[in-house]
């Protein structure tokens, strides 16, 4: 069984993925990690996906889903949280076929945030230069101005974390995923999951939403 995940970036989406592998069990996948993952190892589909990105190209559609395929296994009863596909109207279109009969999606489960909440959060990130912790300015500030806890080294801004690129990232987010959106409304799949607040309340309503899918 599948629960597509989805959310805009700064939507807290990779924390509460997180958590329902951790506290509830399930299988969390990620495109981006399954096809490092293969990369790695070797595996023929991750032969294909290096020799594609050594040349600095995309990879392709195609060769996502054979990722995807393998990583998603046949086991029916499992239920795996699709994290970061499909990303659009295609996409979803076609893991409806690759994985029908076997791995019905069961739930696109929508982690809802406000704009302006997304660009108080993403603007507020401050990231340490050496050793990569996230901080926020407000929401969970370094003890010491400007300065890493973990390792005192300093703290920067990434340069796509202004106001302005957030902005445009979002409304190239939002025009992909739209219609990917309605795509399962109107197949009667969407849930929408308040993701405004504190993380604990959210990911229990999340994994409330992701029950109620399932059943
Ligand atoms: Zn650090």
């Amino acid at each position: 069984m599948i629960i597509v995940l989805m959310g805009a970036p700064g939507a807290g989406k990779g924390t509460q993925a997180d958590m329902l592998t951790d506290q509830v069990g399930y299988r969390k996948i990620s495109t981006g990690d399954a096809l490092r993952k293969h990369v790695k190892l070797g595996t023929p589909v991750g032969k294909q996906a290096a020799d594609i990105m050594a040349r600095g190209e995309l990879v392709p559609d195609n060769v996502l889903l054979d990722v995807l395929r393998e990583e998603i296994g046949s086991n029916p009863k499992e239920v795996v949280v699709l994290d970061g596909y499909p990303r659009n109207l295609t996409q979803a279109e076609t893991l409806r076929q690759v994985v029908e009969g076997v791995h019905p999606v069961r739930g696109c489960v929508h982690l809802d945030v406000d704009r302006s909440a997304i660009v108080e959060r993403l603007s507020g990130r401050r990231v340490c230069s050496s050793c990569g912790t996230s901080f926020h300015v407000s929401a969970n500030p370094p003890k010491k101005d400007g300065v890493c806890d973990k390792c005192g080294a300093s703290l920067y801004q990434r340069p796509d974390d202004d106001a302005k690129s957030i902005s445009v990232r979002l409304d190239v987010y939002d025009r992909s995923t739209e219609p990917v959106l309605d795509y399962y409304r109107q197949r009667g799949l969407y849930c929408k999951v308040n993701g405004a607040g504190v993380t604990d309340e959210i990911f229990r309503e999340l994994r409330d939403a992701i029950s109620t899918c399932l059943n």
